[in-house]
């Protein structure tokens, strides 16, 4: 009997992998590992909807539970991998049990990152990735009257965007000179930070927090300037780094994320890595690249599904992002670093525009707001450019 196909990782590329496994005719023993107590979830809804209590968990489910036993998927929640032995083509749970593998497929997602910051351990401080945050983090919402947030990010905006609509006092702390400054131009920052401040944010840029202060629970934030901002829940939303623990223990080559070539193969023959914890090599940007996105986990877990079996496509996606503050949609297609213009189309003011963002003549990436088919229309644009040689263009996550 062949050894069955194992997935450490039951997220968004995990299940989508698991399902594409089945849609291609795998009819061998399939067993999704995931450390949390859930079924698989999506994670957008966690810092929107779910968030705001818009959207029950049965939605927030990839699949329903009869999913499993109708596709013969084997799912293992609460249950960690610990090693991997890819000699032997066996991992170790973290109670002990070996398992063989015939192929294996690491989908282990980022976790968010921790900050060496005094207070960090208080309580009423939270960071935002799982199920239970939110659900540790709503029981302290309810009751908070101001809410600081340490980053200006996608997930820190949106978490003030939905604290703010609760009527909570909101501040966002952050160190660069506008917020989400890694992943957009400034015009799109502008526009953000005016909408945050119409409804009530305080934004303080280009500021350094000192501490967290409070004897158990956390009562403030003492930034580098010498003011102090008073919370009673503070948000750690500094982003998110690769889980790749299991991967270096086990001898594979790690960069910046699990490395994998364009086929989702690790250096490890039978090991393969999808999703966030990868960094990948993109023809289209002529460079490696590790994005944070739900395009990138589905269509990379597609991709690995069929190297698993075989087949030989190469991933080579244009990129995909969206990201929902208030009644602003603001989505994202390519990746716009190295840019060295902007054109702007549509109502600015009106909050329906889009940012094209070109290098040269190329066109890199658009950013829209408010404006779907401009976005759908610029992901078809893209897919229709070749490969980029010149490697100019960072990843944004
Ligand atoms: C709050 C929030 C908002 C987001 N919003 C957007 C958005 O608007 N648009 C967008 O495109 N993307 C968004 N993202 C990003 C998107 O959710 C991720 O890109 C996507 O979930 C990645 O899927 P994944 O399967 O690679 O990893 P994950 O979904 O993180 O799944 C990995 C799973 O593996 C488990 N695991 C790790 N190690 C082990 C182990 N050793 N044993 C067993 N299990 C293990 C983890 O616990 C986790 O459950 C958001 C993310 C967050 C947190």
């Amino acid at each position: 009997m062949t050894d069955p196909i194992l997935i450490v990782g039951a997220g968004q590329a995990g299940i989508k992998a698991a399902e594409t496994l089945r849609q291609k005719g795998y009819d061998g023993d399939l067993v999704l590992f995931g450390d949390e107590a859930f079924l698989p979830y999506q994670r957008p809804p966690l810092s929107k909807a779910y968030l705001k209590g818009e959207m029950d968990e049965e939605r927030l489910f990839l699949r329903p539970e009869a999913y499993f036993e109708t596709a013969s998927v084997e799912l293992r929640t609460r249950t960690s991998v610990a090693s991997i032995d890819p000699a032997a083509r066996s991992i170790a749970l973290s109670n002990g049990t070996r398992m063989p593998y015939s192929s294996l497929l690491l989908a282990t997602g980022t976790r968010a990152r921790q900050i060496p910051l005094e207070g960090a351990t208080l309580d009423g401080v939270f960071s935002l990735r799982t199920m239970a945050d939110v659900a540790a983090i709503r029981e302290t919402l309810a009751g908070a009257e101001n809410v600081v947030i340490l980053g200006g990010g996608y997930i820190g905006m949106e978490f003030a965007a939905v604290a703010a609509g609760l009527g909570k006092t909101v501040t966002v702390i952050e160190a660069c000179h506008r917020v989400m400054e890694r992943s957009v131009a400034p015009e799109i920052s502008t526009y953000f930070q005016k909408l945050h401040r119409a409804h009530g944010v305080t934004l303080r840029l280009e500021q350094k927090v000192e501490r967290l202060t409070g004897d158990t629970t956390v009562t403030g934030v003492a930034l580098g300037d010498g003011s102090q901002i008073p919370a009673d829940l503070v948000l750690l939303a500094v982003g998110a780094v690769p889980v790749t623990g299991l991967a270096e223990n086990a001898g594979l080559a790690v960069g910046n994320g699990i490395a994998v070539d364009a086929y989702a193969r690790t250096s490890a023959p039978g090991i393969y890595a999808a999703g966030d914890c990868t960094e990948f090599p993109s023809a289209r940007y002529g460079r490696t690249i590790r994005l944070e996105s739900v395009q990138n986990a589905i269509d990379q877990a597609r991709i690995v599904a069929g190297s698993m079996l075989g087949e030989t496509t190469a991933y080579d996606p244009v990129p995909w992002f969206w990201s929902d503050q208030y009644d602003a949609k603001l989505q994202i297609a390519g990746l716009s670093s190295g840019y060295d213009r902007t054109e702007l189309e549509g109502d600015y003011d009106e909050g329906r525009f889009a940012l094209k963002y070109f290098l040269g003549d190329r066109l890199l990436a658009v950013d829209t707001v408010n404006a779907p088919r401009e976005h759908m229309m610029a992901r078809k644009t893209l897919a229709q450019t070749g490969p980029d040689s010149n490697g100019t263009r960072e990843a944004a996550a």
